[in-house]
């Protein structure tokens, strides 16, 4: 049943590569080529995903010094064309097909994990933000990859309570100012161990301020995953 509607599926719309518009490979819209140029983020430190010059093992330095109030991050690219390219489109231009290749390749890099997560959470927008952009692009994203690890996704347990400033345009001091105390855990959580989920992670400050108020909750263990780290 489902081959079927997979063959139906390619036949009226047939892979296309988002990158270049050359035809797409495994039911994936990206080319092998493409696939080639994409900037893994390896080696990286295994608390804040940083990229780094060579495969240690060990957090990094700001890591050792100021622990994040998560345990682990794994972000799959680095922040760098052509990825910026996919991550601007989905968030600017509703480009969803975006999301579903990011959280494709997302899930190949995650599956086999040993020590899953209770539950998949998208980093949440202030709702002033949702409703200016109509969608929350980490939750798109986490759609296809709760999917594929067969994991749930929840969208209500935390909210955003401050409509911050674009991070974009701030440093990093003023990035974590701006994000204090910016999330807050709205329901019970039946869980021990979460996965944050976003689609960028610049310095860190927004998914360590949901960290904090999830460990605050009684989170027990918070691994971050992200599409792309900065
Ligand atoms: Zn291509
Ligand atoms: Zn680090």
């Amino acid at each position: 049943m489902n081959n079927w509607l997979d063959i139906i599926q390619d036949w009226l719309f047939p892979p296309t590569c988002l990158l270049c518009g050359d035809a797409g490979t495994e039911r994936r819209d990206l080319c092998a080529a493409c696939a080639e140029s994409l900037p893994i983020n390896f080696p990286a430190c295994p608390r804040c995903a940083l990229p780094l010059p060579v495969a240690t093992g060990i957090p990094c330095g700001n890591c050792q010094k100021h622990p994040p109030a998560y345990d682990s991050s794994l972000a799959l690219f680095r922040y760098e064309e052509p990825v910026r390219h996919l991550i601007h489109a989905l968030k600017f231009h509703s480009r969803y097909a975006c999301a579903r290749l990011l959280g494709d390749m997302l899930a190949d890099r995650l599956a086999n994990l040993d020590d899953k997560p209770g539950v998949i959470i998208p980093v949440p927008l202030h709702p002033s933000r949702y409703r200016q952009r109509g969608y929350n692009q980490s939750l798109e994203i986490a759609r296809t990859l709760a999917h594929r690890l067969e994991l749930p996704l929840d969208y209500r347990i935390c909210t955003r309570l401050v409509a911050t400033q674009a991070q974009t345009e701030l440093t990093a001091e003023q990035r974590r100012r701006n994000i204090k105390k910016a999330f807050a855990v709205t329901k019970p959580l039946p869980f021990s161990h979460v996965a944050i989920l976003d689609d960028v992670v610049t310095t860190g400050a927004t998914v360590n301020e949901l960290a904090k108020a999830l460990r605050e909750a009684g989170v027990q263990r918070i691994d971050v995953w992200a599409c792309a780290r900065a």
